[in-house]
């Protein structure tokens, strides 16, 4: 690079490869340049290095060989004017990086020996590594997932999302009682982050809008914002499998314009000078810690806007440069993806970009705008879907409010057009809803602005397009499409389960770790029986790492030759982690009534967090820990159950807990599961799942087989007419005898004889409507755990299925989904 070589240049042209390219992945080189970072980057020598220290160091030299393919990839697509693809998600659950970016560059082994000479040890310095929690739950995973899976297909990809100082909080559990911590990721810094301070755009809320003299209705507008915020840019390289391509996964960052009013503070008011700056950087401070109700918070809504705009703002000014100026050819060079509903605003900040400062007239600009997004829906809980007041709207974002108005003008009219006279047609598509004060209806705004709309599973898109959505599939036939969502393969089996991947290698060849549908050559081995120890073999191991953990974690020492039997998940009442419970309680009372039966050792595993306001799931967690207590002590059940709740559930904890597990709970209440994705990692790693027939089980089923998987309870029309014509819980319990006498102990105080009435809110619920069904499926749930103990009992039956389920869920893989993306929703090419 010549030194008079321009930034704008050096953005469009690939260039020569740099001469300082750091491409050594021997282990002698790496060992030099982990050296050389401890030294010059750290400041530390070998004498003083603490295994933190090794962590830095080492992320540092690994992340010089992440640069040297980012900076010319990227600056290559451009180039080439490759479509983009833009990932909008408030949330990314990322969990650490180093054995990911590691095994992608496929140089485990190297960075193993390497440090070994320096006297480190590879794990431990990869358990330094703070897990970043930039998520709630499945949803963020999903984006973590999507973008590893788009590097590996090298698409040319952004992820936009918010760079929270403080992600999901940290989850500890004190007298069986959930406590949350604020989680400090960046205390310590965080070596794969570029802070790109002179990539800031400013962000404005409130204030007024002035239309330009005799404007139409449609013209162009200038808002003034009351204030503003600035936006500053955080680049995480994402490299994909075999360092097929890395990709940007972009975190924005609150920053005041103003430092502090240093008149005040030479005043002597020190805190009222900062006042303003700390309230407006209050938008980057931390995750909203629910993901399924929205907070009815003004912080939530500056939080969507704030990443929205920054990211639109971004995108547009690069595609500008790129293309000459010409906005006008946006929809083709560039797809935007929604994920879910939170960055919805960003259709109305789109139309703004375009109409009030690109001067594209009104009917263009729609219909750019509606060729370039994309929409992923994510629930079908009223609950959760978001809407927010007219008024906050018109406060705060009083442009976008005027647009949105116009947007759905322009939209009633034309379904008025098309089916006249159908108020009841109008009411349900309006972008607000009239009826309880009126609100914006996110999720319509999004239906209406994109040309795709996705469910997360064949059962859910059909819910989605028979229920909630039912009148936009009518009016646009083709929109609502199903993207069944999927995992990366490279964390949730290659990195987590090394034994596993090492066993599956060998057996089916090397060609597995590339191409997920070659699992199935695993199948004629289900019934070898050598196989089948080799396959059981691995497991127990893994279940002897597991054991550890649990032993150092909570002091529950439990067998690695019983049936690991796993819930880990958001605690949440349609997740029915009671269900569980309840049978746990049950099947203490049958041990104890009859110990000396055959009974198989069962150790249940839970694992999950509960947002803070959410009482009934903290008070879930509470019970789960007191029947825990009185299990694990109790002489009568030792050697035959154990129950164990592991705090902090994350995705570190899950790459411990997945590949030991046996049973995989998947057990919501019907219709409410979206997807799930917990359950495609389980089955992956060789887990057998009892489960509903609900989100993507449904798929599962179909792939594993019957023989492969245990269905039990209410379908989704059954749970329907329960709730339509009324459900007599009473009538339930008082029909079946192991139900009323759990409850009856539950009431009894015997888990909480310290206070009797402490599950009061949990009896009650179950006694009343149980409107999650969890007394509806008690019975069937029990004996469907009844037949898994059956087949527990028959080794080479239960191995068979094992290997069945790894065999079957190749098409699980991210990869998949993301090349259906690609083909039916983003039109760009898959290069693999
Ligand atoms: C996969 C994953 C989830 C989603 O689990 P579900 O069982 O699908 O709800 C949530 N949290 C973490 C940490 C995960 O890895």
């Amino acid at each position: 690079m010549s030194p008079q070589t321009t930034a704008e240049q050096s953005m469009a042209e690939p260039l020569a490869e740099p001469q300082t390219a750091r491409r050594g992945v021997d282990a002698a080189t790496l060992r030099a340049d982990i050296l050389e970072k401890l030294t010059y980057n750290v400041g530390k020598n070998l004498v003083a290095a603490n295994p933190h220290d090794w962590f830095v160091a080492t992320a540092l030299a690994v992340r010089d060989r992440i640069l040297d393919n980012w900076l010319p990839q990227t600056r290559a697509a451009y180039a080439a004017h490759r479509k983009q693809v833009y990932y909008l998600s408030l949330e990314f659950l990322i969990g650490r990086l180093l054995a990911d970016n590691v095994s992608n560059l496929e140089m485990t082994e190297a960075v193993t020996e390497a440090l070994t000479s320096l006297g480190a040890e590879y794990d431990a310095v990869r358990g330094q590594e703070p897990d970043a929690a930039l998520g709630n739950g499945g949803l963020g995973r999903l984006a973590a997932c999507f973008m590893e899976s788009m590097a590996t297909l090298a698409i040319p990809a952004f992820g936009y999302g918010i760079r929270y100082d403080h992600g999901l909080f940290r989850q500890a559990i004190v007298g069986g009682v959930q406590q949350e911590y604020p989680e400090d990721w960046l205390a310590f810094g965080n070596p794969w982050e570029f802070a790109r301070p002179e990539i800031a755009y400013t962000i404005g809320f409130g204030g007024h809008v002035a239309a330009a003299e005799n404007a139409d209705d449609l013209g162009p507008r200038v808002w003034t914002p009351a204030e503003t915020v600035d936006a500053v840019a955080y680049d995480t390289p994402v490299v994909g499998w075999r360092a097929a391509q890395v990709n940007t996964l972009r975190l924005w960052s609150a920053r005041s314009p103003e430092i502090l009013r240093l008149e005040s503070f030479n005043a002597g008011d020190h805190v009222g000078a900062l006042a303003d700056r700390v309230r407006l950087e209050a938008v980057s401070k931390v995750l909203y810690p629910s993901d399924e109700t929205p907070s009815g918070q003004e912080l939530r809504l500056r939080q969507e806007f704030f990443f929205a705009s920054a990211s639109l703002q971004d995108l547009v000014k690069r595609h500008l440069r790129v293309y000459d100026g010409d906005i006008r050819s946006l929809p083709d060079r560039v797809a935007i993806q929604l994920n879910d509903t939170h960055p919805a605003i960003s259709i109305a900040e789109l139309m703004r970009i375009m109409v009030d400062l690109n001067g594209v007239p009104w009917e263009e600009a729609w219909d750019l705008t509606r060729r370039t997004f994309s929409y992923t829906n994510h629930t079908l809980l009223p609950e959760a879907l978001e809407t927010w007041p007219v008024p906050l709207m018109e406060r705060l974002l009083p442009r976008q409010m005027q647009i949105i108005y116009m947007i759905n003008a322009i939209h009633l009219d034309e379904a008025d057009k098309a089916h006249p006279h159908d108020t009841r047609l109008l009411t349900s598509i309006s972008l607000i809803e009239e009826s309880h004060g009126r609100k914006v209806r996110m999720g319509h705004l999004a239906v209406v602005g994109s040309h795709h709309v996705n469910g997360v599973s064949a059962l859910h898109t059909n819910l989605l397009r028979k229920t909630l959505f039912s009148d936009f599939d009518m009016l646009f036939p083709g929109k609502i499409v199903n993207k069944t969502n999927g995992i990366t393969f490279r964390r949730w089996l290659q990195q987590c389960n090394p034994r596993l991947t090492a066993l599956l290698v060998e057996a089916v060849g090397p060609e597995v770790l590339d191409r997920p549908d070659v699992l199935e050559k695993l199948r004629p081995l289900a019934s070898d029986a050598s196989f089948q120890t080799r396959f059981m073999a691995v497991k127990r191991a893994n279940k002897v790492s597991l054991a550890r953990v649990i032993q150092d974690r909570i002091g529950v020492r439990v067998d690695p030759s019983a049936l690991f039997d796993v819930q880990i998940k958001r605690i949440h009442e349609y997740k029915r982690q009671l269900l569980n419970v309840l049978e746990t309680i049950a099947l203490y009372d049958a041990i104890r009534a009859d110990p000396m039966q055959n009974w198989s050792p069962r150790v249940k595993i839970f694992a999950g967090k509960a947002a803070a306001s959410y009482h009934q799931a903290k008070l879930i967690i509470r019970l789960a820990n007191d029947v825990a207590k009185l299990v694990n002590n109790d002489p009568v059940v030792r050697g035959r159950l154990k129950v164990a709740f592991l705090p902090n559930y994350n995705v570190t904890l899950a790459e411990r807990i997945i590949p030991a597990a046996d049973l995989s709970e998947q057990i919501s209440t019907a219709g409410m599961e979206a997807s799930g994705t917990g359950n495609m990692k389980l089955a992956l790693n060789g887990a057998l799942t009892i489960g509903t027939m609900d989100g993507a089980n449904v798929e599962i089923f179909d792939r594993v087989g019957a023989d492969n998987i245990f269905i039990f309870g209410l379908t989704t029309e059954d749970v329907a007419e329960r709730r339509q014509h009324g459900y007599d819980a009473g009538a339930v319990i008082a029909a079946s005898p192991k139900l009323s006498q759990v409850l009856e102990q539950i009431e009894g105080g015997v888990f909480s004889p310290d206070d009797r009435d402490r599950y009061r809110p949990i009896t009650q619920a179950m006694r009343g409507g149980d409107y999650f069904l969890v007394t509806a499926d008690f019975d069937s749930y029990w004996n469907t755990q009844r037949q898994v103990a059956e087949v527990w009992r028959q080794p080479e039956v239960w191995a068979k299925s094992a290997i069945l389920n790894t065999a079957n869920v190749g098409w699980f893989s991210a990869d998949r989904a993301i090349a259906e993306y690609a083909k039916d929703i983003w039109n760009v090419p898959v290069n693999r």
